[in-house]
């Protein structure tokens, strides 16, 4: 038995004897089968050809994995006190990256903005003793591989630390989560978003959409939705998809020019 992976999407699938005959979240629109057709690789494969890389992000560690894989999702390794918050996840985890982890105090717990992220969430927390995983329930029908450490959990907010607060704001998937860091490092107020809000090339702005690679995008109404959610959480520092993802300052008023911005775009 083996838990499969998707070549493309980087998930991991529940263990079963052969390769599963398609993956979900690959047929969903908001992404896509590769033109060659739909590939799996075990977690050995996997660790045979890649590897874990690492950024430091001031106090964060960025964990990708390297060659390309899948969607090039990145994690990131929070200091939380005695321990980390591993923000997003990555389809790899060696022993590289766990001892990398220990060092900053092992994982308090795992949180994932969205199931593009969901990855090898199984085996990051077993190798971290099961730490719990919070996924929003919202978005409980696309996990591929259940698992007891997952926590789904209901509502618009969670604390899973004291001062990281999980938000839902929805769009790109229904269950769409940033995790929000009151006081950050250096004091000031994190967002960790995902693709949940994608922070542009430009560095001053964030657009929303249902879509990235089918490029269909959100309504009025579920960016309303986005911009209430974190109407009452300030924040400074917005961290993206990549260390040339993210918002080092005014990440508060980058969103609100931002939401005017693609509010006007789609008006009629
Ligand atoms: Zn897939
Ligand atoms: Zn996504």
């Amino acid at each position: 038995m083996t838990r499969f992976m998707c070549v493309q999407c980087g998930t991991q699938f529940a263990e079963t004897s052969a390769p599963p005959s398609s993956c979900l979240i690959c047929e969903d629109e908001r992404q896509y089968v590769r033109w060659s057709g739909q590939e799996w690789m075990t977690v050995e494969d996997l660790k045979a050809t890649h590897r874990n890389v690492f950024t430091d992000e001031g106090s964060l560690t960025g964990i990708g994995v390297v060659p390309d894989f899948a969607i090039g999702q990145r994690a990131l390794a929070i200091p939380a006190g005695d321990g980390a918050i591993l923000w997003d996840c990555v389809s790899l985890v060696t022993q590289e990256a766990v001892e990398r982890i220990r060092r900053m105090g092992g994982l308090k717990a795992m949180a994932i903005s969205h199931p593009h992220f969901y990855a090898a969430q199984a085996e990051w927390s077993e190798a971290f003793g099961g730490v719990p995983v919070y996924l929003h329930g919202d978005d409980r029908p696309w996990v591929m591989n259940p698992h007891e450490a997952i926590r789904f959990w209901a509502g618009e907010t969670l604390e899973v630390a004291p001062g990281f607060t999980l938000i839902r704001t929805g769009g790109h998937f229904e269950g769409s989560t940033v995790l929000h860091h009151a006081a950050g490092a250096d004091g000031r107020d994190d967002l960790f978003v995902g693709d949940t809000l994608s922070v542009l090339q430009d560095r001053r702005h964030v657009s929303f959409m249902r879509s990235y690679p089918n490029l269909i995008p959100l309504n009025r109404a579920a960016v309303e939705r986005i911009d209430a959610a974190l109407a009452p959480f300030p924040f400074e520092r917005i961290f993206g998809t990549s260390a040339q993802r993210s918002i080092l300052q005014g990440g508060k008023a980058a969103v609100a020019r931002s939401v005017e911005r693609y509010l006007a775009a789609i008006r009629d």
